[in-house]
């Protein structure tokens, strides 16, 4: 461990190489830094090349000195405490009391706390790492800040990393003074109000993802589940019935037959939650009731679980591009070559054939490109550039046609194939039958929508008109479900 802190996080060489690191001027603010760990390091050297005097507390200033740029003065805490106005709190919560005795030194001071708690740290603690720290320090004033920031962005500047800093702090005036020092850094400061939102700042960092949790377990139970069904019907049943070795099958055929499964059932998972919510408000005849939770939840997941259809979608169609690439596709290839040559049937063409596979492909294609569109539109950077009416016509209205090419594209598939009693392997229909299922029925009702006399009632529902004549608000009898909404 001694021997991973020892090895600078900033090459020597960089640091020594940039001349703005070597020398800062003498009337430049002084900024201090306890601890000399690799989030000091980067820190320092941010600080020095954005015209800042650093120095540096180290318990071991020695061992340190040569990691820092030449620029940051490198020094024994208590020394390094002594003139700064700010000093930034580098090291863990555990050893924040092993600064106890500089109080005297720090008395009035502004410490700027960067810890970030462990998962298990965050629960065991019901205060945060800046409250303790305030707690232990009560001469000082504390702001939270910079912790969501890596020591690698710090390194490498804002350009390259997440440029947002929430700051909090009980004191205003702390508060502005770190703020402009990470403006003078070149980050974007974000005011999280007083000392108590620390702990949900600690939380930042913890957060692995979370509006994908359910669309991600979503879409691996579909796959699972459709990918098992291939198997007993592709692998599993020549294999029981017909002594056949299709094992082969698994890593690329199987996987190929499922993806689309995966991709359009997921697509009309985008759609449902919508049919279902105007369901709703056609039956109650008001829009001022809330939807359940569930509904609400899935409302605010769509984004996700189109955009993993669409992961889906991309898979299926570069998993068909390798398709003619296995060696069994080959060996298929010539052996129905030699049947037909031993068969004397010198010309095998289709025609019924070759149009369904004609069309089949295009839909496909053209279902592919319009998902992209969607999923490029739902880029925030892109997003804001569109206003309210064109992002809604991308994504309910082209969203549904690419539901509708989908399900095409499905059709073309599957042709008479349904029909088919040799097609019923152990008894179970084709998988393509199956994943019609939600697809049509969101289809179906976004067609009865469509109805003058329904679309007219729903749009007067969604206007504020209600059947009972008057506008009731049922408020919410527990406080956090106030703050949830529902877009429809
Ligand atoms: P680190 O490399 O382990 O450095 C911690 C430093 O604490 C040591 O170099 C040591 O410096 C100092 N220290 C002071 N008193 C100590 C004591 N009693 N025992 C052991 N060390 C003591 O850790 P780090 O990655 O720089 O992280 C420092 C703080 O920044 C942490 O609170 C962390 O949560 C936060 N942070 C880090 C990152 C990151 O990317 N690394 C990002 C955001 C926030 P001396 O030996 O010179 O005294």
């Amino acid at each position: 461990m001694s021997r991973e802190m020892d090895k600078p996080l900033i090459s020597l060489h960089l640091v020594d190489s940039d001349t703005s690191l070597a020398k800062v001027p003498d009337e430049a603010p002084k900024v201090g830094i306890l601890g000399s760990g690799d989030f000091a390091r980067s820190l320092a050297t941010r600080l020095v090349s954005s015209g800042f005097k650093v120095v540096v507390g180290s318990r071991n200033p020695k061992r340190t000195a040569g990691l820092f740029p030449s620029a940051a003065q490198v020094t024994f805490q208590e020394e390094a405490v002594s003139s700064p106005e700010v000093i930034f709190v580098a090291v863990f919560r555990e050893h924040y009391s092993s600064l106890c005795s500089l109080s005297d030194q720090l008395a009035g001071k502004i410490l700027v706390d960067v810890s970030n708690p462990t998962e298990q740290e965050h629960l065991q603690h019901r205060e945060s790492n800046a409250e303790y720290l305030a707690s232990l320090f009560p001469t000082c004033t504390v702001v939270k800040a910079f912790n969501v920031i890596s020591a690698w962005t710090l390194q490498a500047g804002p350009r390259d990393g997440n440029r947002q800093v929430p700051i909090c702090s009980d004191q205003p005036e702390a508060k502005r003074a770190v703020s402009e020092m990470a403006i003078t850094m070149g980050f974007m400061p974000v005011d999280m109000g007083s000392l108590a939102s620390a702990r949900e700042m600690e939380a930042m960092p913890l957060r692995l993802l979370p509006a994908w949790k359910v669309p991600t377990l979503l879409a691996l139970g579909l796959f699972i589940c459709f990918y098992a069904y291939n198997f007993v019907r592709d692998v599993l049943q020549p294999y029981v019935q017909e002594s056949k070795n299709k094992f082969f099958k698994l890593p690329v055929s199987v996987v190929n037959t499922t993806l689309p499964c995966v991709a359009y059932v997921l697509l009309s998972l985008v759609y449902l939650p919508g049919v279902l919510a105007a369901t709703l408000q056609l039956r109650r005849g008001t829009k001022y009731h809330r939807f359940p939770d569930w509904l609400d939840h899935w409302l605010q997941h769509r984004k996700q679980i189109g955009l993993l259809s669409f992961f889906c979608a991309a898979l299926h169609a570069l998993y068909s591009f390798c398709l003619p690439l296995r060696r069994s596709h080959r060996y298929d290839l010539v052996n129905l070559a030699v049947k037909q040559v031993l068969a004397n049937k010198s010309h095998l063409w289709v025609e019924e054939e070759v149009w369904r596979m004609e069309i089949y492909l295009s839909l496909g294609v053209l279902a592919l490109g319009t998902l992209s569109l969607l999923a490029v539109t739902s880029l925030p950077s892109i997003a804001n550039s569109l206003n309210w009416r064109e992002f809604s016509f991308v994504q309910s209205s082209l969203g549904f046609v690419a539901l509708v090419l989908s399900t095409l594209h499905t059709l073309t598939y599957g042709w008479t194939r349904a029909f088919e009693e040799s097609r019923y392997k152990f008894y179970l229909p084709p998988t393509f039958t199956l994943t019609l299922l939600v697809p049509c029925v969101v289809i179906l009702a976004k067609a009865l929508f469509l109805l003058p006399f329904i679309s007219r009632r729903l749009a007067r529902i969604r206007r504020g008109w209600e059947r009972d004549g008057a506008i009731k608000f049922t408020l919410p009898t527990d406080n956090s479900l106030a703050e949830k909404t529902s877009h429809v």
